[in-house]
C-alpha cells in the first residue's frame, strides 16, 4: 500500500478527466495488458499492469469512490476497508466492456443478452499448376454457404412447436467457470451457446435453423504464390452462433508436379539430356523456360552434372522484387538400341581414343589411379 501509484497517473488522465475520458483510457490499457494478448516473458508484468489499471478504473468510475479518493487519497478507498467484488471479470466489468473484449475473445453479447460466437474457419485445398502459380490466376471455387431454413424460418423448431429456454444456463448460452485469477465464461455444454433447447426439431434442417448450400466464389491467386501458402477470404467461413460474425475461409495452395521444372522457392530446376556427340563437340542447345524457349551455348567436352544458370528465368515470388533463376542440369545420355554399323563405328572411335591415352577421358585417368592405389 505504501508506494501505491496514483490512480490518475496509472490511467494517464488529468485529475479533472471526464467519465468518458477515464473509460477510454482504461479500455486502451485493458486491451494492451490483457492476459490473452501478453504471453511468455511479459505475461507477469502485463498481469500486474492489468490489475492496476482495473483497480484504478473501478475507483475512478464510481463517483462516490472517486470523491473519497480525491479527498483522502488511497486511504479513502483502501480495498481492505470496502466490500464488493474482488478480482475477476464478473458483473459490471464484463457488461461495460463486453464490446471491446468481444473483439478479443471472438465472442460478444447478443441483443438478447445471450453469448454470440464467431463461426469456425474453413479451409479449402486448391491444386494449381506451376504456370498458374507463376502468372497468377482468377479462379472460381465452390464453397459451402448457409441459408435460413424456409420451413422453420431459422428457429430450428418444427412448425407449431417452440424452442425452450435452456435449463442449465437459463438462456444465457454460457456458464461462469473460475480459473485462478479469472472468472471465465464458457459455452454452455447443454445448449452449445444458443441458450435454447429444441424439443421438437424441424425435420428440414434437423433443428439447425439453416441449410447448407453451395456458392461460387471468385478467388484471385496472386502471381508467385508457392506450395503451402494460404489465401484468406474474410467472412466466408461457417456462420456464427446467435448472430455472431462468420469465420474466414482459407484457401491452401498445392502445386501440381510439373513435367519439366522443379521449383525451389523462386528458383526453377530442370534436367537437360544431351547426346554424347553434343557433349563432346559442344554447340547450341535449346532449353525450355516458363517464358518460352532459350538457348545455351555448350562448350566442347561438357560433362554430366554440369549446371547452367539462366538469370531471371525463375519465378518472381509474391514478396520478391526480382525473379529467381533457372538452373539447367546437364545429363549426357548413353545411346541405346544400336545397329551393327553404329557398334562398329563406336569400336573404331574407342580404338582411336585409346591411342590418345588418358587425355581424352578426364575422369577415367584419375579413376584408374584411384583404383590402383585402392587395390595395392
Ligand atoms: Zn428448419
Ligand atoms: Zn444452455
Amino acid at each position: 500500500m505504501a508506494n501505491k501509484r496514483d490512480f490518475y497517473e496509472i490511467l494517464g488522465v488529468p485529475k479533472n478527466a471526464s467519465e468518458e475520458e477515464i473509460k477510454k483510457a482504461y479500455r486502451k490499457l485493458a486491451m494492451k495488458y490483457h492476459p490473452d494478448r501478453n504471453q511468455g516473458d511479459s505475461a507477469k508484468t502485463a498481469e500486474e499492469k492489468f490489475k492496476e489499471a482495473k483497480e484504478a478504473y473501478e475507483m475512478l468510475s464510481d463517483a462516490q469512490k472517486r470523491a473519497a479518493y480525491d479527498q483522502y487519497g488511497h486511504a479513502g478507498v483502501d480495498p481492505n476497508m470496502r466490500g464488493g467484488p474482488g478480482d475477476g471479470f464478473g458483473g459490471g466489468f464484463a457488461e461495460a466492456f463486453g464490446d471491446i473484449f468481444g473483439d478479443m475473445f471472438g465472442q460478444q453479447r447478443g441483443r438478447g443478452g445471450r453469448q454470440v460466437y464467431r463461426g469456425s474457419d474453413l479451409s479449402y485445398a486448391m491444386e494449381i499448376t506451376l504456370e498458374e502459380a507463376a502468372h497468377g490466376k482468377d479462379a472460381q471455387i465452390r464453397i459451402p454457404s448457409w441459408d435460413n431454413c424456409g420451413t422453420c424460418h431459422g428457429s430450428g423448431a418444427k412448425p407449431g412447436t417452440q424452442a425452450k429456454t435452456c435449463s442449465t444456463c437459463h438462456g444465457a448460452g454460457s456458464v461462469q467457470m473460475r480459473q485462478g485469477f479469472f472468472s471465465v465464461q464458457q459455452t454452455c455444454p447443454h445448449c452449445h451457446g444458443t441458450g435454447k433447447i429444441i424439443p421438437d426439431p424441424c425435420t428440414t434442417c434437423q433443428g439447425q435453423g439453416r441449410i447448407k448450400r453451395q456458392k461460387t466464389l471468385e478467388v484471385k491467386i496472386p502471381a508467385g504464390i508457392d506450395d503451402g501458402m494460404r489465401i484468406r477470404s474474410a467472412g466466408n467461413g461457417e456462420p456464427g452462433t446467435n448472430g455472431g460474425p462468420p469465420g474466414d475461409l482459407y484457401i491452401e495452395i498445392r502445386l501440381k508436379k510439373h513435367e519439366i521444372f522443379e521449383r525451389d522457392g523462386d528458383d526453377l530446376h530442370c534436367a537437360v539430356p544431351i547426346s554424347i556427340v553434343t557433349a563432346a563437340l559442344g554447340g547450341e542447345i535449346e532449353v525450355p523456360t516458363l517464358q518460352g524457349k532459350a538457348a545455351i551455348d555448350l562448350p566442347e567436352g561438357t560433362q554430366t552434372g554440369k549446371q547452367f544458370r539462366l538469370r531471371g528465368k525463375g519465378i518472381k515470388g509474391v514478396r520478391s522484387s526480382y525473379p529467381g533463376d533457372l538452373y539447367c542440369h546437364i545429363t549426357v545420355e548413353t545411346p541405346v538400341k544400336l545397329t551393327e554399323h553404329q557398334r562398329k563405328l563406336l569400336r573404331e572411335l574407342d580404338e582411336s581414343l585409346k591411342k590418345g591415352g588418358a587425355k581424352h577421358s578426364p575422369g577415367e585417368g584419375s579413376w584408374a589411379d584411384r583404383l590402383k592405389s585402392f587395390f595395392s
